[in-house]
């Protein structure tokens, strides 16, 4: 967990990106790290698998990604996963992607669980299977106490098998080639010489959800009038490249805890905890740095008119100050608690026509009035569950005195003030129908306008999902890789 936490903002590791400042939330720019390493963002992680929402899968369907309903998915979601638990109607067993779940050996997690029963919900045996909704346990990409990242998963167990595969590491793809209106290959840079990379077949990118617009952009492939703003020859006009930005916006509700069963005592303040625990990784694989300690979660509705939960909440025996780059100061736990589908739209645009130079973000984080309204009710409701009887042996004051409840206002200014990034943009290439002036992709992950090039990562979401995308945009691979091949999918 704490490894995990301390390379977010090295950048050696992290494409360490910065939004604009956003005017709905007190004018902070927030920060947003993205993995810069083999296996992306999922090696720098918080190695919780979600899958989302079936109904999710189906509003896709819905907004124009023809075969991408839950019905189509849930077979790939298996194909890619070997489930700790052996394979069920929703489980896989003989994937690449191993899910583990934790040993819930810290009293903190049953009282989590216990307080979502207290203040009304339901228990869910399986979040990713039959009922997303309710309280329970979180599933992680955890191998015999291991990360088990898209590298781990994918990469590193063909890396011998195939002659044919060619990685270029410390190399940043700078333009795709188009001729006429066919990409052939790519230009990157390798330690400042120029390179380049002829496709025999196609071109895939798959930068994820900032890098992959941006390349697009840099290649030609955007809005025609700002591409000629920038000087950039149009290759394919796409208005919806950049476009259609969202995110999970999340608060942390923390609290001191009365008893010493936090990870508070994992820090270098304690070294001879630190080296214990690190050893006890090294030789056992096992011990405190074996989970990412979200062991435990839940998912609910802000109010019976929603269809299904819109409120996640990822339950933490620790407390996370900036980004996890500064300790806490005594025991304590929160809850990271997040709306799921939040109603502003963001994008994203090049600074310059510089490949290095870090695009425009702009999430346009709680722009609409819907999406604080729904905040209120997501602070109001994680605080009524914290505050049930089966924390009372835990809970001491609130951290942070600004979380007053008294009126919209304390609420909101509390939302403005602190909330933070999830981690999950999405959505900047959307895949869509061909009548869809905004979509950047047809349902088989290709580019509008431009042959033989796809797109497969988060930015082709035509919306975000109700959980965390790593596993969504694993089993999207897995999907796009049977298009790829020319193969039929596999039976719903
Ligand atoms: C700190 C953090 C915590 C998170 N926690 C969770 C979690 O617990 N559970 C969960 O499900 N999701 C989590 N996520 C989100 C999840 O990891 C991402 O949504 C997912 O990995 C996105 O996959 P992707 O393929 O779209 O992009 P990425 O995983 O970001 O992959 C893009 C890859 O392309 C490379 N790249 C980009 N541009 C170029 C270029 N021009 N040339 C060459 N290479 C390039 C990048 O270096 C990277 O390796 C988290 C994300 C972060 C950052």
């Amino acid at each position: 967990m704490n490894a995990l936490m301390y390379c977010l903002k090295d950048k050696k590791y992290s494409w360490c990106y910065e939004t604009t400042p956003q005017p709905r939330a007190n004018n902070r720019v927030f920060f947003w790290p993205r993995g810069k390493v083999m296996g992306g963002s999922s090696s720098l992680n918080a190695m919780v698998y979600v899958r989302g929402h079936p109904y999710d899968y189906d509003r896709w369907e819905q907004e124009g990604a023809k075969g991408w309903s839950y019905a189509d998915c849930l077979p790939y979601f298996k194909k890619a996963q070997t489930h700790q638990l052996g394979g069920d109607d929703y489980r896989g067993d003989s994937g690449p992607l191993y899910v583990s779940r934790g040993k819930w050996n810290n009293p903190l997690y049953h009282a989590f669980v216990d307080a979502g029963l207290q203040a009304g919900y339901q228990h869910t045996e399986d979040c990713n299977g039959f009922k997303q909704e309710g309280f329970g346990h979180f599933d992680m990409t955890i191998k015999n106490g291991v990360r088990c990242n898209a590298s781990m998963a994918y990469i590193h167990p063909i890396l011998s098998k195939y002659k044919n595969l060619k990685i270029s590491t410390n190399s940043m793809a700078t333009k795709v080639i188009v001729e006429g209106s066919k990409a052939v290959g790519v230009e990157y840079k390798q330690n400042d010489a120029t390179k380049y990379a002829r496709a025999r077949k196609e071109v895939i990118l798959c930068g994820g959800s900032i890098n992959s617009p941006q390349l697009l952009l840099l290649s030609g492939i955007g809005n025609a009038d700002e591409l000629r703003k920038l000087g950039i020859p149009c290759a394919a006009n796409l208005p919806g490249v950049g476009e259609n930005l969202q995110d999970h916006l999340e608060v942390y509700i923390q609290y001191k805890c009365s008893k010493p069963v936090t990870l508070y005592k994992y820090q270098w303040k304690f070294p001879w905890n630190m080296v214990t625990t690190g050893l006890q990784w090294f030789i056992t694989k096992s011990g405190a740095a074996s989970t990412t300690h979200m062991e435990a979660g839940s998912f609910f509705r802000s109010s019976s008119k929603v269809a299904h939960p819109d409120i996640q909440i990822h339950f933490l025996p620790s407390v996370v100050i900036d980004h996890g780059q500064k300790m806490g100061t005594c025991h304590a736990f929160q809850g990271h608690s997040g709306t799921m589908r939040a109603t502003s739209r963001g994008n994203l645009k090049l600074k310059s026509t510089n490949p290095f130079d870090s695009p425009l973000i702009n999430p346009n984080y709680l722009q609409t009035e819907q999406d604080i309204v729904d905040f209120r009710a997501c602070v109001r409701l994680t605080t009524e569950i914290f505050s049930q009887k089966a924390f009372d042996e835990f809970r001491e004051e609130v951290l942070d005195k600004n979380l007053r409840l008294n009126s919209n206002d304390e609420i909101d200014s509390f939302v403005r003030s602190t909330s933070e990034t999830a981690y999950h943009p999405c959505g900047t290439a959307k895949m869509g129908s061909e009548n869809d002036k905004s979509a950047v992709v047809d349902s088989k992950c290709r580019v509008l306008g431009i042959d033989k090039l796809r797109v497969v990562d988060a930015s082709i979401m035509p919306s975000i999902l109700s959980g965390n995308l790593n596993a969504p945009v694993i089993m999207m691979a897995e999907k796009a890789a049977d298009m790829i091949l020319g193969v039929p999918p596999l039976p719903k």
